[in-house]
């Protein structure tokens, strides 16, 4: 029996079959441009030598349901899926599960329900998912769903961290406040860094940064995720890609009142004009590293900003925390960028937080441990696997 893992964003969809049995990989794929002129279909999996096998179609994807229905023919026609009804399960990633989930859930009419309703808080995701559920539902409804969901490992968040000081009655009428996202990957990489550590989960306190296009910090309490630097939308804390993360909200009404720039305007230039790309034009850390290294000013400026950011977050951390056990790096940049890793903590030795540069520089596709010997808190890199953690959920849940 397999288990497939959907995740599904505005414009694509990412996959992933599993085998049950032992939770190995049969095959990874992406959909991309969906509803664009063009769509553009990637698909690996391994054939009957043992080999790898890549397959790539271009064509129009004009929707999520098409992008199913493509993701279907290209797993049954390289032979990793025979049949829907061979599925043991779908996992779903859901971005927004608001405060109604705190865990994984088997998806139920009332569960897509709730789903819905959640779409005014993440109205480019939510839609995305509840199609997903519904054509797999056409498709093979004897076959039980999961929905995980990216909130869900913050709402252990306590309520003078996750509420804004704004008016207490929009939090009651329209649930303003901080979800935070990113939930699986903090929740899978702090897991994994206890077991690597061979420490309790329940008596260690972890920083946790995911750091690819989009970034987000979590401060972790003996289990329990108590701060995240994501709020009420993903655009909230660190400098990412595209993303501002956080700033003055009246810089907003000035550029309003000064510019005429619309609602529609100043979400586009937060969202997806700022961040990486809006200090030195390009939002892609190896192009900005390589120019940085080779003199350009405004690269090595985004990389400061990026890096500034993260260490006021781990120092605002340390402190939520009186101090961490350990401090884990994930996501793209968090994973492979060196420089990054070690200008986020450059000086931070008298808060117990002691990165060794060779160990740092080192390579190695797993788990990594970066600290000097002398370090109070452990440095890890831990690379983040969304995905698994998705099946993993979804087999607990449909046992
Ligand atoms: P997403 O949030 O889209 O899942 P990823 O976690 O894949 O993003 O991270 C993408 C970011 O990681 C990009 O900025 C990319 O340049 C960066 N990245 C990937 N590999 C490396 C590398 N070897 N060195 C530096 N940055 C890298």
């Amino acid at each position: 029996m397999k288990i497939l893992v959907l995740n599904a964003g505005s414009s694509s969809l990412k996959f992933q079959l599993f085998n049950m049995d032992d939770l190995s990989v049969l095959a990874t794929g992406m959909i991309e441009q969906i509803g664009n002129d063009i769509g553009q279909a990637k698909l690996a999996c391994n054939d009957d030598t043992g080999g790898r096998q890549e397959t790539e179609v271009s064509r129009v994807i004009s929707d999520h349901s098409s992008a199913i229905e493509l993701m279907t023919v290209l797993l049954q026609e390289n032979g990793v899926l025979t049949d829907v009804n061979e599925l043991a399960g779908v996992g779903h990633r859901v971005v927004h599960g608001g405060e109604d989930f705190r865990k994984p859930v088997i998806i139920t009419d009332k569960v897509i329900r709730s789903i819905r309703e959640l779409v005014p808080l993440a109205p480019l995701h939510n839609p995305a998912n509840i199609t997903g559920i519904e054509v797999v539902t056409a498709m093979a409804p004897s076959v039980p769903q999961v929905a995980v969901f990216d909130t869900a490992f913050h709402q252990s968040i306590p309520q003078h961290a996750y509420l804004y000081a704004l008016p207490y009655k929009l939090y009651e009428e329209y649930k303003i406040r901080r979800y935070g996202f990113h939930g699986t990957s903090h929740a899978y990489v702090s897991k994994k860094a206890a077991a690597y550590l061979n420490c309790s989960y329940k008596e260690l306190k972890i920083i946790t940064l995911h750091l690819g296009n989009g970034a987000s910090a979590a401060a972790i309490d003996c289990g329990q995720c108590v701060d995240t630097s994501m709020g009420f939308t993903p655009l909230e804390g660190l400098v990412m890609g595209t993303r501002s993360g956080d700033l003055d909200p009246a810089i907003l009404f000035y550029l309003a009142r000064e510019t005429g720039m619309d609602f529609g305007a100043l979400d586009s230039l937060l969202n997806k004009e700022s961040g990486l790309k809006g200090i030195c034009g390009n939002n892609d850390m190896r192009t900005i590293g390589k120019m940085a290294a080779a003199g350009d000013a405004q690269p090595l400026l985004a990389l400061e900003i990026f890096c500034y950011r993260i260490k006021k977050y781990i120092g605002a951390y340390l402190a939520v925390l009186g101090g961490a056990d350990c401090v884990v790096f994930t996501g793209g940049i968090g994973e492979n960028d060196t420089k990054v890793r070690a200008k986020c903590l450059h000086g931070m030795e008298r808060l117990g937080v002691a990165l060794d540069l060779e160990k740092n520089d080192s390579q190695n596709d797993g788990i990594m441990e970066i600290q000097k010997a002398d370090s109070r808190c452990k440095i890890l890199v831990v690379p983040t696997d969304e995905e698994f953690e998705i099946a993993t959920q979804t087999m607990e849940l449909i046992g």
